[in-house]
């Protein structure tokens, strides 16, 4: 069943009159409420809300420690490709990003010796990363590289090209527990706008490719915008529209969502609609009370303040000691450093908060929580029954 015809039932001028007739009695009918409706959320998500953070921020918390209790999971990023037929205007990896560092591809041995690299640190998740170049990293490579991390982690998420149910059947039956897959913009003319090459260039099959991982036996489902491409309260609602068709057709997947915010971009790419500190906390706290059983993820696109000040208010997962390059935890570590800019492997994009593990585990105790390096199966156990 097909999330497009959601998106055709709402379309931008509906989501916008829908905010337009936003009051404060929503807002407080709203955070009154254990069961939200959209409009609930609209208005949670409205700048009609702002005076209204604080309590927002206390049943966020609230709920997030009824349904997660006071631990943060650790996952990290393993890039096993940075080749990319795609032309995605705001990523180092674009075919067409000007960008003259190195394109690689690890081979079985390589991606062995990351793995065991991450998994002594303690490491028990991992999300693999590629770009989009199905023809040079198909999904049996994919699938190779998950069979081999599933021999050190006890989770393996990918986060990689839109396919087919029959390649998520595939890498579900080599171990794969998670897909992460963002739409980018849900706006079409947007979406349009900034994929110039490859079958990404595919609104519809990228729209439709989460709920076919979940029709395909994947247990975790990550959804995400990319903030900073479009509106973020017109895309929130998108979002969480999306969220709530996957719960009902995937109802024995977990889901989660991620709030990447564009950052350091390619030169040929400007941010058009940046979402300050503010906005993104509203956005998260919003969504909290919206989606109270989901787990929201926070990467280290974010600084080391920013991430701290997040945790109480809903995060439930983050990435720690990252690098976005292929390599870049055993095989390519010392071409990080300076001066050898010439011969670096190319990275997807700069990371802010550049803590080690140790580092963002004392942060998370010092906040009052418990750093879990195993993922909440326990937690999202009732979810997978109703
Ligand atoms: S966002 Fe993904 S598909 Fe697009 S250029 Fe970057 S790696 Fe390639």
């Amino acid at each position: 069943m097909s999330f497009q015809a959601t998106m055709e039932a709402w379309p931008r001028e509906r989501v916008e009159a829908l905010y337009a007739g936003i009051t404060p009695a929503d807002v407080e009918g709203a955070l009154s409420r254990e069961e939200r409706s959209i409009h609930d959320l609209a208005a949670l998500l409205s700048p009609v809300a702002r005076p209204y953070l604080e309590a927002m921020a206390r049943e966020a918390q609230r709920l997030t420690r009824w349904h997660f209790g006071r631990t943060i999971s650790l996952y990290a990023p393993i890039y096993i490709s940075n080749l990319c037929a795609a032309d995605c205007l705001y990523c180092s990896f674009a075919s067409h990003s000007g960008s003259r560092d190195k394109r690689t591809t690890l081979g079985p041995d390589e991606i062995r010796e990351e793995c065991r690299a991450l998994a002594a640190l303690g490491y028990q998740h991992v999300l693999l990363l590629t770009g989009e170049a199905p023809r040079i990293v198909p999904v049996d490579y994919i699938a190779g590289a998950v069979a081999i991390a599933r021999e050190y982690f006890s989770s393996v998420s990918v986060e990689v090209y839109a396919m087919d149910t029959a390649g998520y059947a595939e890498l579900h039956r080599r171990g794969l527990e998670g897909v992460t897959l963002y739409m980018e913009t849900y706006d079409r003319d947007m979406y349009r706008r900034v994929h110039l090459g490859g079958e990404k260039m595919d609104y519809g099959f990228r729209l439709d490719a989460i709920e076919r991982a979940g029709e395909a036996g994947v247990r975790r489902l990550g959804l995400g915008v990319l903030l900073g491409l479009y509106q973020w309260r017109i895309e929130a609602l998108w979002l969480a529209l999306h969220a709530r068709h996957l719960q009902k057709v995937c109802w024995q997947s977990a889901l989660s969502v991620s709030f990447p915010r564009l950052r350091h971009t390619p030169a040929r790419f400007r941010v058009e609609h940046p979402v300050s500190d503010p906005e993104m906390v509203q956005l998260m706290l919003a969504l909290r009370l919206f989606l109270p059983e989901s787990g929201f993820n926070l990467s280290t696109r974010e600084s080391a303040a920013f991430r701290d000040r997040l945790i109480p208010l809903g995060i439930t997962a983050m990435s720690a000691g990252s690098s976005t390059r292929p390599g870049g935890y055993a095989i390519h570590r010392e071409e990080c450093c300076e001066g050898m800019a010439e011969t670096a492997v190319l990275e997807q994009f700069e990371v802010e908060d550049t803590r080690s593990p140790g580092e963002v585990v004392s942060a998370i105790r010092r906040a009052g929580y418990d750093p879990v390096w195993k993922d909440f199966d326990a937690a999202f156990a009732p979810m997978q029954l109703g």
